[in-house]
């Protein structure tokens, strides 16, 4: 990509009178990032917005060309956090889903808690079970 349109002096002089990088690219035909990779590669520190030219105040960097994220809201990064501590959400498949299951036939904690101790060497408290449900590990 060639920059050669304009010289560090020209570009450090209008930066100097308070342009921004889109004026400076418009006075020479060239695009806002243009300018604004010239300037950053010699070092030239941008116009700050001033007067009616604060609309132009530098916008984020948009070269960041990682995917976008799927974002975690910070409910969902606390809950991630308490099921991973919770030993009821680590029961691994199909046995979890077969303790929802005898949760929702009515079946006693107590039942449940010694079933999984006896059939499947799973140690789980009521107070484990009780936190489970109370803080609401869904699904
Ligand atoms: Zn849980």
């Amino acid at each position: 990509m060639s920059t050669s349109a304009f010289t560090v002096e020209q570009v450090t002089e209008l930066v100097g009178q308070g342009m921004t990088d889109a004026e400076i690219g418009a006075h020479f035909g060239k695009i806002r990032q243009t300018v604004q990779t010239f300037r950053k590669k010699h070092g030239i520190p941008p116009a700050g917005p001033v007067g009616r030219n604060a609309r132009w105040a530098e916008p984020a960097p948009q070269t960041d060309s990682s995917p976008p994220r799927k974002l975690t809201s910070l409910d969902e990064f606390l809950m991630q956090k308490k099921r991973a501590a919770c030993p009821v959400c680590n029961i691994k498949e199909p046995v979890r889903t077969m303790v929802l299951e005898a949760k929702k036939k009515g079946h006693r904690q107590s039942d449940i808690i010694e079933w999984l101790q006896a059939c499947h060497r799973i140690t789980i408290t009521p107070q484990d079970l009780t936190a489970h449900a109370n803080q609401r590990h869904l699904p």
